[in-house]
């Protein structure tokens, strides 16, 4: 049975720089790309969306929920939830928007879905309940996805995998490795403990081990002869993910770059920290107050979505945070928060000053 390789592009810096990174690292790989498109994406994604394919020579695939409708995806659903805004405690845009659209996409076909989650970030991409979907991490050390681990670092199949590794390493066979394999998970010693421990000792190693695992069990990836990936050791950072978009002649999301503005005679920047919708309820406040001073039109529509006691916010509503007042404190503010923290960033960018704002949020929508 087929298996199809798929990447998702969210509009962000990351899944952009995992394009770039597939394409020029395996070019034999068939990848499809695709993006959800919510109807409420800034043109600044659809931009990056098209600089893309030109760099990739091929088309991304845009998948649309609800398309029978004569509404953009966001409005027809938000029809549907009688007006009632979603938010990070009720995030049925996510699962209306992205996750079902794309588990249409891929139906019931075998699919390995490479996702841009970072050697130095600790979060989970999403993992589909599909047995039929499973997700790669190229950019990390351990490319695995978290289920894959448990079922090969647990202490119930530990005997299976001993001798699959005795198979796989029959004439020279590293006693630190085999030691650290032969351990059992406790509460003294972590499964992560005993993945690093791995990885560390040799990460090469450790992917034949889990790649003829996975061999074994009904992973999509099983159903294939070769998987080039397990010969990857590459992690990369924040920092090589920059340099992989202004290299390859992509560029950065514009909405990443700063923009001076001046309070109390006092010089800051500002920008937006992420991609998706421009209305999107894990926008900061001062990324408010960007959309409302570079994209007044888009703060306008975003107002109109608060009616009937919905909001954005539970705080205030979008009318009272532009209030010059309301605005002039959060400027205050962000420069308070912003300047003791990047004493210790060098970074130009809003999403590496507010270092806790990517960490938070979606990671089908922000990757
Ligand atoms: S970007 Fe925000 S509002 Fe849009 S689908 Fe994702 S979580 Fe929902």
């Amino acid at each position: 049975m087929k298996v199809r390789h798929v990447l998702g592009i969210s509009g962000g810096k990351d899944s952009a720089a995992l394009a770039i990174y597939m394409k020029d690292h395996y070019p034999h790989l068939d990848i499809e790309y695709y993006t959800c498109d919510t109807g409420k994406e800034l043109d600044e994604t659809y931009q990056l969306i098209k600089n893309l394919e030109v760099y990739l020579g091929k088309s991304i695939t845009r998948i649309q929920a609800a398309q029978s409708s004569n509404e953009v995806p966001f409005d027809h659903f938000l029809e549907m939830y009688g007006g009632y805004l979603p938010s990070s405690s009720s995030r049925w845009c996510t699962k209306k928007l992205k996750l079902e659209p794309f588990e249409k996409f891929v139906g019931n076909d075998l699919v390995i879905s490479y996702v841009g989650i970072r050697g130095d970030e600790d979060r989970e991409g999403y993992i589909s309940k599909k047995t039929t979907i499973q997700s790669i991490f190229p950019f990390r050390k351990n490319i695995w996805s978290e289920d894959v681990i448990n079922k090969l670092l647990g202490n119930v199949d530990s005997d299976i995998i001993m001798s699959l590794y005795k198979q796989l390493e029959k004439n020279e066979r590293s006693q630190r490795f085999q030691e650290i394999l032969s351990q059992q998970i406790s509460f003294g010693y972590t499964q992560n403990q005993k993945l690093n421990q791995l990885l560390d000792c040799d990460t090469l190693k450790f992917n034949q081990l889990v790649f003829s695992f996975l061999k074994t069990t009904d992973y999509p990836i099983a159903k294939i002869d070769d998987f080039p990936l397990i010969e990857n050791d590459d992690v990369l950072v924040r920092d090589d993910i920059f340099n992989i978009l202004e290299n390859s002649g992509v560029g950065i999301p514009e909405y990443y770059k700063k923009i001076p503005f001046n309070i109390n005679g006092k010089e800051s920047h500002y920008s937006r920290s992420r991609s998706g919708c421009f209305f999107c309820f894990y926008q900061q406040k001062i990324e408010w107050v960007w959309l409302y001073e570079q994209h007044p039109d888009l703060y306008l529509q975003a107002m109109e979505y608060e009616k009937d006691g919905y909001a954005w916010n539970q705080e205030e509503t979008l009318a009272d945070l532009i209030k010059p007042e309301r605005i002039k404190r959060i400027k205050e503010e962000y420069i308070k928060r912003t300047s003791r923290k990047a004493q210790k960033s060098n970074s130009p960018f809003l999403v590496d000053i507010l270092s806790d704002a990517e960490s938070e949020g979606c990671a089908s929508c922000f990757i």
